[in-house]
């Protein structure tokens, strides 16, 4: 508490402002990262949640160079409108249709995401390796923004096949069509039982929002993935979820979204501040906002 109005106190009119878009953003645990590593720099910035609803998305944005609003993130709903306003965009940006990172620039705004580049990390952190044995098919649960950024990271990782199993078909096969050079596989959520697909399975992700809270997670036969097989969920809370809970019980290697997180925000510090960020730090405020042991 007397830490939180030291800073409160030390804001100025010298003090430069980060911070992040969503509808709800109250949730977030990025201002707990990006906060802890300008406390730990001792430099004279800030980064404030937003509560921005769609209907003002265009004026927030607008308001960025306005206010000399140095960057924001933007987290759910906004991704993919985001995208459609910005003035340039990164060629990630571009290729995943969804902005994470707006960035001001003296030569305007520009669109920017770090979610596959955060999910890459993540995915090589745990010594996730596709490149290398029989196991290198994905299977991608989901077809929203989080399922590209998937899809984009395993290419990376060195996936051979991937397939998508997503609750709409037609999403599904616009996020294909997306990635057509990749020649992704689409599916519905009875893929989830296909021993033969799951067989050879080496990375497992889950995109949805599927199982958050009390909701279930829809039927999965885990038991006929390999005994190595990797689950990834890119949710993340202080207990495994309705999707990682099964393959922890059965000993499969199991991780949650916080990584992933933690990545994107680095790499969106960077962005922003144009100053190497403090990784140490940021990871140590994560997991201690999430109520964790640091991992
Ligand atoms: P979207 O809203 O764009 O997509 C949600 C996906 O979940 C859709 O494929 C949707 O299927 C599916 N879904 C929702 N409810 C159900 C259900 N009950 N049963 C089956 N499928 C369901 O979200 P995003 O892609 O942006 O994000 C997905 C998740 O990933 C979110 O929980 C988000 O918080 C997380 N995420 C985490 C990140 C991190 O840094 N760790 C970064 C980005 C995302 P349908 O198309 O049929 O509606």
């Amino acid at each position: 508490m007397a830490e939180l109005a030291r800073a409160v106190l030390s804001i100025s009119g010298r003090t430069l402002i980060t911070g992040i878009f969503g509808d709800p953003v109250e949730h977030s645990l990025s201002p707990a990262m990006h906060n802890a590593a300008y406390a730990a720099l001792g430099v004279d910035r800030v980064y404030v949640p937003f509560h921005v609803r769609p209907e003002q998305l265009s004026s927030a944005v607008r308001a960025i160079p306005a206010l000399g609003i140095l960057g924001v993130n933007v987290t759910v709903p906004h991704k993919e409108h985001v995208a459609r306003l910005m003035p340039r965009l990164s060629a990630e940006a571009r290729l995943l249709g969804a902005v994470n990172c707006i960035v001001n620039r003296a030569s305007g705004l520009f669109g920017d995401n770090t979610d596959a580049r955060g999910l890459e990390l993540a995915l090589r952190e745990l010594r996730v390796a596709l490149g290398t044995g029989a196991k290198r098919d994905v299977l991608v649960i989901g077809a929203g923004g989080g399922a590209a950024a998937a899809i984009l990271a395993s290419k990376r990782l060195g996936a051979r096949r991937i397939v998508i199993a997503n609750r709409t078909r037609s999403r599904a096969l616009g996020l294909a069509r997306r990635f057509a050079k990749f020649k992704i596989e689409v599916r519905g959520l009875d893929a989830l039982t296909e021993r033969a697909l799951l067989g050879g399975s080496g990375l497992i992700i889950n995109a949805t929002s599927a199982g958050l809270g009390s909701g279930r997670f829809p039927a999965l036969d885990y038991r006929a993935t390999p005994a190595d097989s990797m689950f990834y969920d890119l949710l993340y809370s202080r207990t495994p979820g309705g999707f990682l809970k099964p393959a922890i019980d059965l000993g499969r290697p199991a991780a949650d979204g916080a990584l992933m997180l933690l990545n994107q925000g680095v790499l969106a510090f960077k962005l922003f501040n144009r100053i190497a960020p403090p990784a140490d730090i940021m990871r140590r405020a994560l997991f201690e906002k999430l109520g964790r042991p640091l991992s």
